[in-house]
């Protein structure tokens, strides 16, 4: 079916106005590494700058800021992470949850000293545990997946032991797309006594998620893709419930204390997902992504994934038709029910194509070696830019 029949069937198709649009962009094909922003968050931005910071000022950490990282986190558990209240705080980068969290899953275990997990992982998951390792004295135990497909439960089988503290995987691979079976996969590991820690970052707000259902223990994401909180918004972490009493964090900052405005001597960690924060919480950060799970909640994940998977489907039946015979290989999965919302294509000119299809406002991603990367956010994306996507890029190839 053409882009343009796709487009008025979509039931979503109506949502891709409420984002901000414009300049000189033909195709936003990136929206899974930077979502745009919606039309109403420049309100939103606009009256906290005026009345809550103005006109509430120091009154606003007790009124709401100092609860934010709690209440805004719930809600994220609630629409996307099939978790219930109290487990989840927003605040850190990944990049420092991560840290904190697996610095934390060790101290849980202090018994076992290894971390499992894979080459193919996003570098900074890859980095943070080879740090940790080097302050440590915890043994990496490195998955090699092939490349373009992802972790299966086979290959963890032959790593996770009874040495193994912790297991680091990501839900959906950051450049093939492929989509972990996290339900066996925790299995596994809680079968092999480890914790798990599931990196959401590229599902979050795009693939449906059940962490309690799935027994994940701990589980960070960003919110600056498919949910849209603007660059360097803060990430969530996730704590389960049977954790929470126990675990201890790296950052002891005030906090995460328990009583942090007795200015007392002493660090004794807060009850609850409060102890997993270290410092004051990036507020206007927060204020972004509001408007995204609002959005979120009006649609509805299996809705948001339905699309997504038209989206990823439809690219690849282009890519197949147009590119394919120009050369272009794909390196996704094509069995829906393992690929999340982006796909990857590779041609040995990519590099230099990427960069000419920018100058022309198509916007997807370059991803190495020679990788190019069409994310495809459900409700800012058409159809028919995926279309005028392709297109430019056969256009560029046979040019
Ligand atoms: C995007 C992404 C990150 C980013 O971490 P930052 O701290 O926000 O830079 C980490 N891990 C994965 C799997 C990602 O996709």
């Amino acid at each position: 079916m053409p882009a343009c029949d796709l487009d008025a069937a979509d039931p979503l198709a109506g949502y891709v106005d409420r984002f901000v649009t414009g300049g000189d962009v033909q195709a936003y094909l990136d929206g899974n590494s930077l979502g745009r922003p919606l039309r109403v968050t420049a309100d939103r931005v606009r009256d906290f700058v005026t009345d809550e910071w103005g006109g509430r000022l120091i009154r606003g950490w007790d009124e709401r800021w100092f609860d934010l990282p709690r209440t805004l986190g719930d809600r994220i558990a609630s629409l996307t992470l099939g978790a219930g209240p109290g487990q989840t705080v927003v605040g850190e980068s990944t990049t420092v949850w991560i840290y904190k969290l697996v610095r934390a899953a060790l101290a849980l275990h202090p018994g076992r000293t290894e971390i499992v997990i894979d080459r193919s992982n996003f570098p900074t998951d890859r980095y943070l545990v080879e740090g940790i390792a080097a302050e440590t004295g915890a043994v990496v135990r490195w998955v090699e997946p092939d490349f373009g497909s992802g972790v299966t439960v086979d290959l963890l089988d032959d790593v996770v032991g009874e040495s193994t503290a912790v297991v680091v995987v990501t839900h959906v691979d950051y450049r093939s797309g492929f989509l972990l079976d996290a339900p066996a996969v925790a299995a596994l590991v809680r079968d092999r006594g480890a914790l798990l820690l599931l990196d959401v970052c590229h599902s979050a707000g795009s693939v449906p998620i059940e962490l309690e259902d799935w027994g994940v223990d701990l589980a960070v994401g960003c919110t600056y893709k498919y949910l849209n909180g603007g660059p360097g918004s803060p990430a969530f972490a996730y704590v389960a419930q049977r954790l929470l009493g126990h675990i201890v964090q790296p950052i002891w900052g005030w906090m995460g204390a328990a009583a942090p405005f007795e200015m007392g001597q002493g660090y004794v960690p807060a009850a609850g997902v409060q102890r997993m924060i270290s410092g004051t919480p990036p507020v206007f950060g927060m204020l972004p992504m509001m408007d995204m799970l609002d959005l979120v909640a009006e649609v509805g994940v299996p809705a948001i994934r339905a699309k997504s998977l038209a989206l990823t489907s439809f690219a690849l039946d282009l890519v197949d038709s147009d590119l394919a015979p120009r050369g272009v290989t794909v390196s996704s999965p094509r069995d829906s029910r393992r690929r999340g919302g982006h796909i990857t294509i590779d041609h040995p000119d990519f590099q230099v194509i990427t960069a000419r299809l920018w100058t022309q406002g198509i916007i997807p991603d370059f991803r190495r070696p020679h990788g190019i990367r069409l994310g495809l956010s459900p409700l800012s994306t058409t159809f028919d830019e995926v279309a005028r996507g392709v297109a430019a890029i056969a256009a560029e190839i046979a040019g």
